[in-house]
């Protein structure tokens, strides 16, 4: 991201969230994301407006075209687990038993990671 960038944060559209500091970090990505920040880098989802680790369960969250909480080998959709206290997150095939695309399984780790962290920070 360019630190030059003077952008207005415009977190209206989150006027009637309660916890503002999501609110205003939902602000932020969605501004981030229009000058090229990666959605699926994004600790924020701006269609469930929730931190990712909230959402991250929710069908909407598979996408079988990248692998994101999709198993190929089944056309299944994984489960994640996240464990609020120990920040432990796991995303496993309820058919196989694996954890699906390693790389976009770490992507999601790592977003919900900052999420959470972000979140109880
Ligand atoms: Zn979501
Ligand atoms: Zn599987």
């Amino acid at each position: 991201m360019s630190t030059t960038t003077q952008r207005v944060i415009d977190d209206r559209r989150y006027a009637d969230l309660r916890d503002r500091r999501l609110a205003a970090a939902l602000a932020a990505e969605d501004a981030a994301e229009t000058d090229g920040l990666d959605p699926l880098e994004r600790m924020t989802c701006g269609l469930h407006r929730k931190w990712i680790h909230r959402c991250v369960h929710s069908p909407m969250h598979v996408i079988p075209v990248t692998g994101h909480r999709w198993c190929r080998d089944c056309s299944t959709a994984a489960d994640v687990m996240i464990d609020e206290l120990t920040g432990e997150i796991r995303v496993t095939c309820p058919g196989c038993r694996r954890t699906p695309n390693p790389r976009a399984t770490k992507q999601i780790v790592r977003t919900c990671r900052a999420s959470l962290s972000a979140a109880s920070a």
